[in-house]
């Protein structure tokens, strides 16, 4: 019998490029069908065959709270019942911006935008039209959105389907796009001594998370920060995925290195489309309607997303909220670790707060080319055997996973209990 998943499948590939709206849903990367969500609850969503599964990917990041959150799902129908868009100011981008000012102590101003390509693609322009330059430098690895500038040797999809320069970009503008090993001071050190001067931004994911879990060495982060500082150039936090999931002051409150501006996204929509970019004053001032650097968003700060990532904000404060989230992650990444070498698989796993990464190498990458290394088809078996017995995790070896607060001890347990059934399969 087809299942209902195979048949949505089908049909939508008739109409949706390849049956989804962003690629790493195709499943590519791990080959199968899609799972279609119908619904989801704390850490279970529900496939449209009424399969129930431990939920790892969180909506790649923003249901931090788990799904359909009471809280959150009542300020939403409390906004969305006082109208849907005004297309003006409301009192709640007030509140927004003062709540993300008050817990990221770089962001002095902060503009709201609709998702975290829009953050980085707007950071950007900003960047270069503060300091009069045209050159940025990336990491090899790092997804930072679909902007054309952006989309150079980038992570994520892009990663999974091996197209790291996707076509429609033209050459020129990819030519300002310098692109260095993440975690390679010495490359960094060596660019900004030949070219400093032209350099715009750096812009780099604290913790990168769209090839995998890659943690930074704090030296790296410490050098692109003194690097900036001396050439004039604005240094750019990619936080989309690690703002509010590795502490409640982002990825530069845990590695105690302060940017000029930060980019937003994920969690503080809670769901919804809400992406922010601030930081220095200085620098924000040149946006218009002050200065001379356009950006603009009829959807910007909808009152229905705020609220949503209001609300979601809100909880985030309650004490220790991050110390049992970050203590639940390692508790997964620590417990499949050990299933692993009871079964002389090789494996490895990291997190950072809320987030991990899982690697079959016999340790944790620290750069796009050893994460090449790591064996993609024992992934790709293990991911499937976890999806049969109901953990999804990402389909991709290139993606971080999340976990909620939603997720307890039930949870972890019969994830490493599945775990165990599916190493034995990688075997
Ligand atoms: N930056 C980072 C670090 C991301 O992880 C992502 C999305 N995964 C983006 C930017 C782009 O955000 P969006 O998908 O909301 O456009």
């Amino acid at each position: 019998m087809t299942s209902r998943n195979q048949a949505l499948f089908e049909q939508s590939q008739q109409l949706i490029p390849g049956g989804v709206n962003s690629p790493v849903r195709a499943f590519g990367s791990v080959g199968g069908t899609p799972v279609f969500f119908k619904r989801g609850k704390g850490p279970i969503l529900w496939d449209e065959d009424n399969k129930p599964y431990i939920d790892y990917v969180g909506s790649w990041g923003p249901a931090i709270l788990g799904h359909a959150y009471p809280k959150v799902v009542k300020a939403v129908q409390e906004a969305a019942a006082r109208g849907l868009s005004f297309g003006a100011p409301t009192a709640r981008e007030l509140e927004m911006a003062e709540l993300l000012c008050k817990l990221v102590p770089s962001m002095e101003q902060v503009r709201l935008v609709s998702s975290g390509t829009e953050a980085t693609m707007s950071a950007i322009r900003l960047a270069r039209g503060f300091t009069g330059r045209s050159k940025i430098i990336k990491f090899e690895g790092c997804y930072h959105g679909h902007a054309d500038f952006l989309l150079v040797k980038a992570g994520s999809g892009a990663l999974t389907f091996g197209n790291p320069s996707s076509a429609g970009v033209p050459a020129e503008v990819a030519a300002q796009t310098l692109v260095l090993d993440y975690n390679d001071v010495a490359g960094l050190t060596e660019t900004f001594k030949s070219i400093g001067s032209e350099i715009a931004a750096v812009i780099v994911e604290p913790v990168a998370g769209n090839m995998n879990l890659i943690a930074p060495k704090p030296e790296f982060l410490q050098a692109m920060r003194d690097l900036c500082t001396q050439h004039g150039s604005v240094l750019i936090f990619d936080e989309v995925m690690t703002g509010f999931r590795v502490g409640l002051g982002c990825a530069q409150g845990l590695y105690g290195i302060k940017p000029d501006l930060t980019t937003l996204g994920k969690v503080i929509g809670g769901g919804m489309p809400v992406g922010a970019f601030g930081g220095r004053r200085d620098i924000m001032e040149k946006l218009a309607p002050l200065g001379p650097v356009y950006q603009a968003g009829t959807l910007s700060g909808n009152p229905v997303a705020v609220a949503a990532g209001l609300a979601t904000l809100k909880l985030l404060q309650a004490p220790e909220f991050y110390e049992k989230l970050s203590s639940m992650t390692r508790k997964l990444t620590d417990g499949l670790t050990s299933v692993a070498k009871e079964m002389g698989i090789t494996f490895c796993a990291q997190s950072v707060g809320g987030m991990f990464g899982l690697y079959f190498s016999a340790k944790a990458p620290t750069s796009y080319a050893e994460v090449m290394q790591c064996d993609k088809e024992k992934f790709n078996t293990f991911f499937h055997a976890m999806l049969d017995e109901g953990v999804y995790l990402a389909p991709s070896a290139f993606e971080a996973g999340f976990v909620s607060a939603a997720h307890g001890d039930a949870e972890i347990t019969a994830t490493l209990e599945a775990a165990r059934r599916a190493f034995a399969k990688v075997k």
